[in-house]
């Protein structure tokens, strides 16, 4: 049997699964991840990108980052792809029980799926830091240089930087939904970021699926390894 066939068959099979993904699910978008050839990482820029977007970074130098954050980490104008929209159809037959994902671009919510766990948090919230208030996307987006509150504070995107810890109550629910699925896939990431590449290990199943462009680092821990596009490969197993 093919791999195609073998994922389409454990999907009919499985009641809870979980998805875990990563930049990947959302290059069909035209969003560029971290490490692929044309990744973020591969460009040229004054300081390293993991540099730049370190909490350390962003204090000493906070112009400097949201020069580079709205330049290189939101794309206002990104739609779901074929990838999010299979998942949406997942949801709704009741199969897929969470979706987890280290993205912070929001496109699985705007393509209409339920429960996401946004381990590395969302451009689309953003706090002042003095006065908490909320601001939406809009207004980071419009705003000259560093985006203020009109009480004077910084509006910082609820995006987890480098050197700053995931939420706890994101982490335990993703580990909670992790341990109880019956087929957890892992998509469209390196799994070289950590803690977030760890929360595979929580899962006690037979049917861990990484579905890649390339190679990743735990290709060794999978039952089954699809090579492509996600979107592609999502769109022809699930109805
Ligand atoms: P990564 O860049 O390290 O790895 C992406 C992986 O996806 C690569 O292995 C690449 O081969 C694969 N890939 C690319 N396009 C694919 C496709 N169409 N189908 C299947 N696989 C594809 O990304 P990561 O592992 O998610 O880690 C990077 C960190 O960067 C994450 O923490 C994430 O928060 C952040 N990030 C988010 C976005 C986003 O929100 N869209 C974009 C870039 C980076």
């Amino acid at each position: 049997m093919s791999e195609i066939d073998t994922l389409r068959q454990w999907i009919q099979e499985s009641e809870r699964i979980v998805f875990f993904g990563g930049a990947g699910v959302s290059t069909e978008s035209g969003i560029p991840d971290f490490r692929s050839a044309d990744g973020l990482y591969n460009q040229k820029y004054k300081f390293p990108p993991e540099t730049i977007i370190s909490h350390s970074f962003y204090r000493e130098n906070p112009e400097e980052f949201f020069r580079f954050y709205k330049d290189r980490m939101i794309y206002e104008d990104a739609k779901p792809n074929a990838a999010h929209k299979a998942l949406v159809r997942l949801e709704e037959q009741g199969k897929l029980k969470a979706i987890v994902t280290q993205n912070i671009d929001g496109l699985h919510q705007m393509a209409g799926s339920k429960h996401v766990l946004e381990i590395h948090g969302s451009i689309m919230r953003n706090h002042c830091e003095k006065c908490h208030t909320f601001y939406d996307l809009d207004y980071v987006v419009e705003s000259e240089g560093i985006p203020r509150c009109e009480c004077g504070g910084i509006v910082k995107p609820d995006v987890v930087l480098y050197e700053e810890e995931l939420d706890d109550v994101t982490v335990s629910e993703a580990l909670y939904q992790i341990e109880q699925a019956d087929m957890l896939i892992v998509g469209g990431t390196s799994l070289v970021v950590y803690p977030a590449a760890g929360l595979i290990d929580y899962y006690k199943g037979n049917k861990l699926v990484l579905i890649n462009l390339s190679a990743t680092q735990r290709d060794d821990v999978a039952d089954l390894v699809v090579k492509g596009k996600i979107g592609e490969i999502l769109d022809q197993v699930i109805e």
